[in-house]
């Protein structure tokens, strides 16, 4: 699985990077997701942060 985020509709609030911070990090006033493949028990947090999101801003590729 992949992850991105939309860097226009983020706004910062931190949830995917608590959640989930081998997977998403916070620059200046968005989070990023690393670029490579996620596997393992970081695909669960993967799609827990989506669905936390407030905002609809991470995507996941299967
Ligand atoms: S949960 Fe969504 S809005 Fe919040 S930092 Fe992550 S991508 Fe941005």
């Amino acid at each position: 699985m992949k992850t991105k985020v939309d860097p226009d509709e983020c706004i910062a609030c931190g949830v995917c990077t608590d959640s989930c911070p081998s997977v998403y990090t916070m620059e200046d006033d968005y989070a990023v997701a690393i670029e490579g493949e996620v596997s393992g028990e970081d695909e669960e947090c993967v799609r827990q942060a989506m669905s936390d999101c407030p905002v609809e801003a991470i995507s996941i590729d299967e």
